[in-house]
């Protein structure tokens, strides 16, 4: 399972995906800027796999909402940002709030984990994002996601002002909002065991970007070196950038400039095909 920190500039957000990204969600630039083994030993970064059969009695102790999560949605609860679900009501993504130092403290404590167990007479694997004390609370709420029953998620719900949030609107400022704490499910094929069990936690800087033109943004460290460059020679750059997919030099569009080792990495899309390409500059 994939979960991305981002810290440095802003508020620090975390981002967990249930369902493995696709290469445009998350690709190998991303891949390439992971941080946490700077943080956390290699060893101690795993998803353990355990079995609990006394689990059931923690769950039943729990309030179990009579809606599914999606139909509750902003009645029975807001969240911090929304949920990406399919259009069934499984989801697929969780945006939360995670600073940097908490999302390293659940990696070294191996919070992230696998749970075999059994429960209302089915077998389910119970992953947890929090620690135990805090996933299997008795005062927690279990949804189920459809009506199927197969399978449900534990959020803890807490006040706006508690998280520091504030709403205009006076309902919704009592509504609480619901933090996810666990997915339990039987439902394998949308929830494979193979990717759940795939450590693959990032940790990422924010970078400052400066917006140039439409078509143009920049990371800040490196705007001095872009516009160091004369400008006929930036319009050169920009207009032959090579497509693999059109097997031709073309135009890159939708570009962001970096700063790479080697001096400016440009990455965006050809104008012609949409593809994305990239271009390193070398310093001279
Ligand atoms: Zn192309």
């Amino acid at each position: 399972m994939l979960i991305t920190c981002y810290y440095g500039n802003g508020p620090e957000l975390g981002y967990i995906y249930l369902k493995e990204p696709t290469e445009d969600e998350f690709d190998d630039f991303d891949r390439g800027k992971n941080e946490i083994a700077n943080f956390v030993n290699p060893t101690q970064i795993k998803i353990p796999y355990v079995s609990d059969a006394k689990l059931a009695s923690y769950l039943d102790r729990m309030t179990i909402a009579a809606n599914t999560f999606k139909a509750d949605h902003e009645i029975g609860y807001n969240t911090e940002y929304g949920n990406d679900m399919d259009e069934e009501g499984y989801i697929i993504g969780i945006e939360l709030t995670l600073d940097h130092e908490r999302f390293i403290d659940l990696v070294k404590n191996q919070v992230f984990k696998v749970i075999k167990t059994e429960w209302r007479n089915k077998k389910f694997h119970v992953v947890t994002f929090d620690h135990a004390g805090n996933v299997f609370k008795p005062e927690n709420v279990i949804y189920k996601l459809t009506n199927e029953e197969d399978t449900f998620i534990i959020v803890q719900l807490k006040s706006p002002e508690n998280l520091g949030m504030h709403y205009l609107d006076e309902n919704e400022q009592k509504r609480p909002v619901a933090l996810f704490k666990a997915l339990i499910s039987a439902r394998e094929h949308i929830y494979p065991l193979e990717y759940l069990m795939q450590p693959q936690f990032y940790l990422l800087k924010n970078t400052s970007l400066q917006f140039i033109d439409n078509n143009l943004i920049c990371e800040v460290d490196a705007l001095r070196f872009w516009n160091a460059i004369p400008k006929e020679k930036r319009d050169h750059i920009l207009n032959n950038v090579f497509c693999g997919n059109c097997l031709d030099v073309v135009r890159i569009v939708d570009c962001s400039i970096y700063n790479d080792a080697n001096g400016l990495l440009l990455r965006g899309k050809c104008n012609k095909c949409g593809n994305s390409v990239a271009q390193v500059i070398e310093r001279e």
